[in-house]
């Protein structure tokens, strides 16, 4: 006979009650089937998200890309060398994030944010996904405050607001690089936090780069994320989308922010390359199809914030690289209409030693305007129309012999106007030089100069003006307007200047 303890029976039977609502933590494991070229397939990952990060037993991870019906295509953050054929793999429950703090500020660090300078470790008591969605339309205000560059070309002419998008795009060695970095060089003093996002460049110019921030103290409210030419493609492809976290902390602390991706033509290489391998069909030019999306996720994110959530702003300053000028490529019209602008630079202007080399003709800014200063505008309007009224009758010039007078010289007011806006490298100018130069020469104080004085001739009486009426400056920074005591007070400016400049040149 069975002996049956009903107290037995019923003590299972109230644990079994008790642990019914007990939590279950089911742990998500595939197999690696295959791996190789930074690329593993994985099979019995049923349950994971798309751009999940995936943890292998050697403690690498990975990012879960393509979720197909049979395996799991994941792109490796690391070589994937200790990875074997059959060992497991877990799902972390993680969409990618990265620690962010205000001590990144001075740091170099890679697409992880892990610092890379050798300065040690970086306290972050905070994360933040490195994709988050935009702001929306409701966060947002219309672009009002100046993004100076510090160029006279794209101040005067083709203005950056802060919180738009400036896609600048030019050939190989056309000065893309020099022309943000000069923006982030301006930006000293003016609670700017910066955030340079160097993509599969050499380490060599990105140390360069690096070297000049810290020499021109930049770097101290500067943040680089560097992925370089030797890299694993998907450390190429997170960068800018780190670069935008670490950026969007800043903005959603109230603060301005200016971030460089140098360039978006590498991201869109690297991506190519994850791509194919992970045997996603071919588009135009072998890119994939998304590669939109690519590159309007991080551009999006640029925003000037409502006032709700206390103005921040990011700017985005994108390059993009061209062959032999060819903006009809795939990723430059990709990326031109997810952009408020452009700023071209041309390899012809560049040989012809007009550096920066910004063809200002068919460059726009479709917000900046907004964003200028008063004292600006002034001056502005006028430098641009009659460098395009030169170009046109020079054009035309080359084919008469003999040139009324008084055509004779606007030529030579164009040729001297041309000048103006040529800044050597690292050299960028506050707002009031800017303004100073652009009158001395559409009002004519340039034409008693050989065209080749003009740009010494500049240098000296910024310095002269500078250091012998620190009124003028006072004026214009506080008013923002140019204003007839202003222009006063630099009329005087330039008649002492060149007096001095004409008799130190007959020597
Ligand atoms: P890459 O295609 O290699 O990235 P890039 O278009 O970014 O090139 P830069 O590296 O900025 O071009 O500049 C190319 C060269 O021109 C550099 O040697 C730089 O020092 C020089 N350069 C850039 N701007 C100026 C300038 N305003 N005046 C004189 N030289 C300049
Ligand atoms: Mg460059």
């Amino acid at each position: 006979m069975v002996n049956i303890r009903p107290d037995e029976i019923s003590s299972i039977i109230r644990k079994q009650i008790k642990d019914y609502s007990q939590k279950i933590k089911v742990v998500n494991v595939g197999t690696v089937l295959q791996v190789g070229d930074g690329i593993a397939r994985i099979y019995g990952l049923d349950k994971v998200m798309a751009g999940e990060l995936v943890e292998f037993e050697d403690r690498s991870i990975g990012i879960a890309l393509n979720l197909e019906s049979d395996n799991v295509g994941v792109v490796l953050m690391g070589d994937g060398s200790t990875i074997q054929e059959g060992s497991s793999v877990k799902a972390t429950g993680k969409i990618a994030q990265i620690p962010v703090s205000d001590a990144y500020l001075g740091r170099v660090v890679n697409a992880l944010a892990q610092p890379i300078d050798g300065k040690g470790q970086i306290l972050a008591s905070e994360f933040r996904l490195i994709e988050s969605s935009a702001p929306g339309i409701i966060s947002r205000r219309s672009v009002y405050e100046p993004m100076q560059t510090g160029l006279i070309a794209i101040d005067s002419m083709i203005p950056i607001g802060r919180g738009q998008r400036e896609l600048i795009i030019g050939d190989r060695q056309t000065g893309k690089t020099a022309v943000a970095t000069d923006t982030i060089l301006n930006q000293k003093g003016q609670n700017v936090i910066c955030v340079y996002v160097a993509i599969g460049q050499k380490a060599s110019s990105v140390a360069q780069v690096v070297n000049t921030f810290e020499e021109r103290g930049a770097l101290e409210y500067t943040i680089v994320v560097a992925e370089t030419a030797n890299s694993p493609a998907t450390l190429q492809y997170l960068a800018p989308y780190t670069g935008a976290a670490l950026a969007e902390y800043s903005m959603y602390r109230k603060q301005h922010t200016l971030i460089i991706y140098d360039d978006l033509s590498k991201q869109a290489q690297a991506y190519r390359q994850m791509s194919l391998l992970l045997r996603r069909p071919p588009g135009r030019e072998a890119y994939p199809g998304d590669v939109f999306y690519l590159h309007s996720r991080p551009l999006e994110r640029a925003a000037k914030l409502s006032s709700q959530l206390g103005e921040g702003s990011m700017t985005a300053l994108p390059i993009v690289e061209t062959q032999a000028g060819d903006v009809s490529a795939y990723i430059p019209t990709n990326v031109i209409p997810i952009t408020d602008g452009q700023i071209f630079l041309s390899a012809d202007l560049f040989n012809a030693g007009i550096r920066p080399a910004i063809n200002v003709g068919i460059s726009v800014s479709r917000v900046g305007s907004a964003a200028q200063i008063k004292a600006m505008k002034q001056v502005a309007g006028k430098l641009k129309l009659e460098l395009a009224q030169f170009a046109e009758l020079e054009a035309f010039a080359q084919f008469a012999s003999d040139l009324d007078k008084a055509t004779q010289n606007q030529l030579a007011r164009g040729q001297r106007l041309r000048e103006l806006p040529k800044q050597s490298q690292s050299s960028p100018l506050a707002v009031e030089e800017q303004v100073a130069t652009i009158y001395t020469g559409v009002n004519g104080y340039l034409d008693v100069l050989e065209v080749d004085q003009v740009k010494k001739f500049l240098v000296q009486l910024r310095e002269y003006l500078m250091t012998n009426k620190p009124q003028f400056a006072e004026i214009v920074r506080s008013t923002k307007i140019f204003t007839e005591q202003a222009e006063n007070i630099l009329k005087e400016t330039i008649k002492e200047h060149t007096e001095l400049f004409l008799l130190q040149e007959e020597k």
